[in-house]
C-alpha cells in the first residue's frame, strides 16, 4: 500500500481527517523525556500501559466524596452505588470483547483470572490430559499453566507448546490444526492468546476453537493484548473461557482490574439440568458469586449467579473500578468499529513509512495482513538491539523492548496520531542507519 500522502504535510493531513483524532487530547501525554521543552513523548507503548484519561481525577474524587460523606450508606446511596458497583461495566466490556453482557465480569487482575477460570475449564482426566499454549508465551501464562499441571498432580511432560517453526516467527495456522487433529483426543484445554505479546501476531481464533472443540477439548483466550484492539468475537468463535487486562488498551491503570469470559453454554441458563451442571462446575467461590438475593444469608448453600458473575469472589474494590468505567465511557463513544478502522490505516501507514526506509538492520515480524494483527508492530532487530531501543528512548520515543531482540511499538487509535507514525520513522531512520 502506498497510497498515504507523503511527508509531515501528508502526516498531518491524515489527522485533520481522522473523525477520532479529538480523543488525543482526553489523555495525559508524558512529556518527551529527551526534550525539556515540554513536547510530548512520542507515545507508542499503549500495549504495555495506556494512558491516564484526565477524566479520571474527577470520577475517584467522587468516590472519595461519596465515602467520606455517607459511609456505609454509600453501598446504596453514592453515585455509582458500591454495592452492585461491578454490574454497568458488564455491558461496556462485553462491545469491547465481542461478548453477550452476562457472560463478562470485571474482577480481580488477569493472572488470578486465569487461574480461577483454569480451575474450571482445564480438567484433565485419563488420556486426555494436556494443556496447550502458544508461544512465544508470556511468563505468567507458562507460570499459571505449569501451576495448574502440578495441582493436577501433572508434570512439565503434559504441557504442548504450539511454537513457530524454526527458523519462523509467527505460528502458521495450519500447523495448529493439524496438531489439534492429530493429538486433540490428548488435549483438555487449548489456552491461546488473543494477540501475541511478542509477535502481535492475531491468529484465527474462530478456526481453532471449531478443530478444538470437534476434538472434544476446551478453549480459552489470554486477550491481554487483544482487548480494546483487536476485532474481537468471543462469543460468535465459542470460546469457552477468555480473560485479559484493562491496562494495556484500556486505559485503566497500572495493575488495573481484569475481565473474565464465560461462554454462555456454560452458565447454566438452558433449563434445571443444565443449572445443576453448572452450579456442580468445580469452581473457586465466594459471595459475589452467589444470587444477590440470597448473599447475605448465614452458610446457605450456594447458589451462583447465572452470570460469568459466578467466578467472583470478594465484593469489587471500589476505587479501582472507577479507572475502569471512565476507559469504557470513551471506548462507547469512540466505538470499536471506528477504532478498528483507524488502527487498521494508522499501522498500515506506520508499516508502509517503515517499509521506506529499506533498513537492513532489523526487520517488522508482525504479520502483514491487518486481519492477522492489532495494532502494534514487533521489530526485530538483527544487530545490538538494546542500543537501538536506548537511541529511540534518546530522541523521544517511549516504546519497550523484549529480549532477545523485539522492539514493540503500538500506535494506538484513541490517542495516537499519523503524525506520531510520522515522527517515528524519521527517528528510526536515523538512528538506525
Ligand atoms: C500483560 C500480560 C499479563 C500480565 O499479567 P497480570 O496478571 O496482569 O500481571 C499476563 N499474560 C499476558 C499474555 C499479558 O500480555
Amino acid at each position: 500500500m502506498s497510497d498515504y500522502p507523503a511527508g509531515l504535510e501528508g502526516a498531518q493531513q491524515l489527522d485533520a481527517a481522522d473523525p477520532l483524532a479529538s480523543f488525543r487530547e482526553r489523555f495525559e501525554l508524558p512529556p518527551s523525556p529527551a526534550h525539556d521543552d515540554g513536547r510530548p513523548a512520542i507515545y507508542l507503548c499503549g500495549n504495555s500501559l495506556g494512558l491516564q484519561p484526565k477524566a479520571l481525577r474527577a470520577e475517584l474524587n467522587q468516590e472519595l466524596d461519596d465515602w467520606a460523606r455517607l459511609g456505609v450508606e454509600g453501598h446504596f446511596e453514592a453515585e455509582h452505588p458500591w454495592y452492585s458497583a461491578h454490574a454497568p461495566l458488564a455491558e461496556p466490556v462485553a462491545a469491547v470483547v465481542g461478548a453477550l453482557p452476562h457472560e463478562v465480569v470485571v474482577m480481580n487482575s488477569l493472572t488470578v483470572n486465569l487461574h480461577l477460570l483454569l480451575t474450571s475449564f482445564f480438567r484433565p482426566e485419563g488420556e486426555r490430559r494436556k494443556l496447550v499454549i502458544d508461544g512465544p508465551t508470556f511468563p505468567s501464562d507458562v507460570y499459571a499453566a505449569k501451576s495448574q499441571l502440578r495441582c493436577h498432580g501433572l508434570g512439565a511432560e503434559d504441557l504442548l507448546v504450539f511454537a513457530p517453526r524454526e527458523g519462523e516467527e509467527v505460528l502458521r495456522i495450519e500447523d495448529v490444526l493439524e496438531r489439534i487433529e492429530r493429538e486433540g483426543q490428548q488435549i483438555a484445554t487449548l489456552l491461546l492468546s488473543g494477540v501475541n505479546y511478542y509477535t502481535g501476531q492475531l491468529l484465527d481464533i474462530g478456526a481453532i476453537t471449531a478443530a478444538a472443540h470437534a476434538q472434544g477439548c476446551l478453549v480459552g483466550v489470554d486477550a491481554a493484548h487483544g482487548a480494546g484492539n483487536a476485532d474481537l468475537r468471543l462469543h460468535e468463535w465459542g470460546v469457552d473461557f477468555a480473560c485479559w487486562c484493562h491496562y494495556k488498551y484500556l486505559n485503566s491503570g497500572p495493575g488495573a482490574l481484569a475481565g473474565a469470559f464465560v461462554h454462555e453454554r456454560h452458565l447454566g441458563r438452558g433449563g434445571a439440568e443444565d443449572f445443576a451442571a453448572f452450579k456442580a462446575r468445580p469452581r473457586f467461590e465466594g459471595w459475589w458469586g452467589n444470587d444477590p438475593e440470597t448473599r447475605f444469608e448465614m452458610g446457605g448453600d450456594f447458589v451462583p449467579v447465572k452470570s460469568a458473575d459466578a467466578w467472583q469472589l470478594s465484593n469489587p474494590p471500589i476505587l479501582a473500578l472507577a479507572p475502569v468505567r471512565v476507559s469504557l465511557r470513551l471506548f462507547a463513544e469512540a466505538g470499536m468499529e471506528r477504532l478498528r478502522a483507524k488502527s487498521k490505516q494508522l499501522t498500515g501507514y506506520l508499516e508502509h513509512l517503515i517499509d521506506g526506509l529499506s533498513a537492513e538492520s532489523f526487520t517488522v515480524i508482525t504479520p502483514r495482513d491487518p486481519e492477522r494483527r492489532g495494532c502494534q508492530l514487533s521489530i526485530l532487530a538483527h544487530d545490538q538491539p538494546e542500543a537501538l531501543f536506548k537511541r529511540l528512548q534518546a530522541a523521544g520515543v517511549i516504546c519497550d523492548f523484549r529480549r532477545p531482540n523485539v522492539i514493540r511499538v503500538a500506535p494506538t487509535p484513541l490517542y495516537n496520531t499519523f503524525e506520531d507514525c510520522w515522527r517515528f520513522a524519521q527517528v528510526l531512520g536515523e538512528v538506525s542507519g
